[in-house]
């Protein structure tokens, strides 16, 4: 392999490293909840916590979101966060669900 061969080889591995890099971080990167997933309609998770059907959970309060909920495992000002009801997933921050506990 001569010299310049040899440098578009190292530019193909690094090429090809930080594709995999990224495919890695992609896959590990946990999805948002759907709304439609069988445990988000069970427990009426809506993305957007202002338009909680409020007839079918009338134990909504306004202000009330996952960002201050006491389930939700994502820092202040993150868009989306962990949440024990869905492992593996993200629930956004603006979104809520009916076993939305206060934050202490
Ligand atoms: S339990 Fe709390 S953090 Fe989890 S989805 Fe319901 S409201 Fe959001």
């Amino acid at each position: 392999m001569n010299g310049s061969n040899r440098r578009v080889f190292m530019l193909q591995v690094a090429a090809g490293g930080s594709a995999l890099l990224a495919a890695t971080a992609q896959a590990q990167a946990p999805a948002l909840v759907n709304e439609k997933d069988p445990t988000a309609v069970a427990l009426g998770y809506t993305a957007d916590a202002t338009k909680v059907d409020t007839k079918k959970y009338p134990k909504y309060a306004a202000g009330q979101k996952c960002g201050n909920c006491q389930l939700y495992t994502g820092k202040a000002g993150d868009p989306a966060g962990g949440c024990g009801i869905f492992p593996g997933k993200l629930v956004s921050a603006n979104a809520w669900c009916s076993a939305y506990v206060k934050k202490a």
